[in-house]
C-alpha cells in the first residue's frame, strides 16, 4: 500500500488518535465544518448539503434524524468515508478526510468504522461466524497474519453480542434480530473508533428494535460513540443527543430529555406479556 496513507493514518496526523474507553472523553471523532454535497444530473444541480457542521465528541450516541431526502444517508456516506464532501473540512479522529484518494479513504474506513445497516448485508451461503471474520481476512494491510488469531476475536465479537451459542448458524438460520446482532459484531471486530448505522432497526419488529437498542446502549456505555439513522422517535429516544436534517440543513441538534433505558424497557415489557398475565389470573 500507499507508504503516505499509512503514516497518515498511523500517525493521526495532527493529534493522537483517541483510542475508544480510555477516558479520553472530550476528545472529537468527528469534526466536519462547512460540508456541502452537490450532486450534478445533467443540467441540474442537487444541493443534498447546504454547509454541515457537526463535531461528535469521544464517548456520544446520536440520532440522525429528518424526513426522507433532508440528506441523512449523503451524510452518513461521507462520515463513512465511502463519498466525498463536494466542499468544507471534515477530520475523523483528528486526521484530515477530505482530499484523501479512494485507497486512503479504504484503509482509514478499515482501522477507524464500523457500518450496520437495515438490510444486515450478511453473506447468506456463510456461518455467522465466517461473516464476522471477514473484515479481519479483508484488511488491506494484513494486520491481523494469524488464522488463530482472527478466529479468536470473530468468537469474541458473536459472545459480545450474545450469540456465542450461534456461531455455526447460517443467515437463514436466525431471526431478523439475531442476525442484525451478526452484523453488529462484524461492525465491532475490528474495533472501530465510531460506530456508524443507517435504519439499523428499520427491519425489526417492535420488541426486537428494543433488543437491539439495548445492546447499542451496552457497546456505548462500554465507550464506543455511535451515530444512528432513524425516523422512529422511540428509536431516538434511547440515544444521547438527536441532531435533526432538513433539506440538507441542520434545524435542530439537542440532547435528549429523558432518555430512556432499553435494557429496563425490556424487562417491563417481560412483566407485562399477556401470557403471564393470564397465568396470574
Ligand atoms: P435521506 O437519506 O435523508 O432520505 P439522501 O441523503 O438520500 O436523503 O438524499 C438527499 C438529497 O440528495 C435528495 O434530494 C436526493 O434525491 C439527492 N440525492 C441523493 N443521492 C443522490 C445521487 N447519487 N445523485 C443525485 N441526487 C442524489
Ligand atoms: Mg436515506
Amino acid at each position: 500500500m500507499n507508504a503516505t496513507a499509512d503514516q497518515t493514518i498511523m500517525s493521526g496526523a495532527h493529534q493522537a488518535p483517541s483510542p475508544r474507553g480510555d477516558g479520553a472523553a472530550g476528545a472529537s471523532v468527528i469534526q466536519i465544518a462547512g460540508v456541502t454535497k452537490v450532486y450534478t444530473m445533467g443540467n441540474n444541480k442537487v444541493f443534498a448539503l447546504h454547509g454541515i457542521d457537526l463535531t461528535v465528541k469521544s464517548g456520544e450516541m446520536i440520532a440522525i434524524m429528518g424526513s426522507s431526502g433532508s440528506g441523512k444517508s449523503t451524510l452518513m456516506n461521507i462520515l463513512g468515508c465511502l463519498d466525498a464532501p463536494t466542499d468544507g473540512s471534515y477530520h475523523l479522529d483528528g486526521i484530515r478526510v477530505d482530499g484523501m484518494s479512494r485507497n486512503q479513504l479504504a484503509d482509514l474506513r478499515n482501522h477507524k468504522l464500523g457500518f450496520v445497516f437495515q438490510g444486515f448485508n450478511l453473506l447468506a451461503r456463510t456461518s455467522a461466524l465466517d461473516n464476522v471474520e471477514l473484515p479481519l481476512l479483508y484488511d488491506r494491510e494484513g494486520r491481523w497474519k494469524d488464522g488463530r488469531t482472527m478466529r479468536r476475536m470473530a468468537e469474541a465479537a458473536l459472545e459480545r453480542v450474545g450469540l456465542g451459542e450461534r456461531m455455526d448458524h447460517h443467515p437463514s438460520e436466525l431471526s431478523g434480530g439475531q442476525q442484525q446482532r451478526v452484523a453488529i459484531a462484524r461492525a465491532l471486530v475490528t474495533e472501530p473508533t465510531l460506530l456508524l448505522a443507517d435504519e439499523p432497526t428499520g427491519n425489526l419488529d417492535s420488541h426486537t428494535t428494543v433488543e437491539v437498542m439495548a445492546l447499542f446502549q451496552e457497546l456505548n456505555d462500554a465507550g464506543i460513540t455511535m451515530l444512528i439513522v432513524t425516523h422512529e422517535p422511540e428509536v431516538a429516544q434511547y440515544t444521547r443527543r438527536i441532531v435533526e436534517l432538513r433539506d440538507g440543513r441542520v434545524i435542530r441538534d439537542h440532547p435528549v430529555e429523558g432518555r430512556r433505558n432499553a435494557a429496563a424497557d425490556i424487562k417491563k415489557m417481560l412483566e407485562t406479556t399477556p401470557t403471564e398475565q393470564e397465568d396470574a389470573a
